[in-house]
């Protein structure tokens, strides 16, 4: 059974690191004139492939291995999956 406990996610400085990435990749999208949101399909499919791994806590709906909340994630197109998965 999943562990849901606060240990099961990456360190603070490992999240903000994770963050700040993703804040970066969206900012120099944007600025580059580049789609800064995904589109449905890909959202869905993404959030799709989260849902049967083993890294998400479906109760939080959050990645255990870089610690984003996946509504959000999903949505921005240069977002990546850590684990290569989408
Ligand atoms: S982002 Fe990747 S590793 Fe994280 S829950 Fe989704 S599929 Fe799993």
């Amino acid at each position: 059974m999943f562990n849901s406990s606060k240990s099961a996610y990456p360190s603070h400085s490992q999240m903000v690191k994770s963050l700040f990435s993703e804040a970066y990749k969206t900012a120099k999208q944007g600025l580059c004139g580049d789609r800064v949101l995904a589109d449905n399909k890909t959202v869905e499919d993404r959030l799709q492939i989260c849902s049967t791994c083993e890294k998400f806590n479906a109760k939080e709906k959050r990645c255990t291995v870089c610690g984003c909340f996946m509504m959000v994630k999903a949505n921005l197109e240069a977002s990546n999956c850590p684990d290569d998965k989408w």
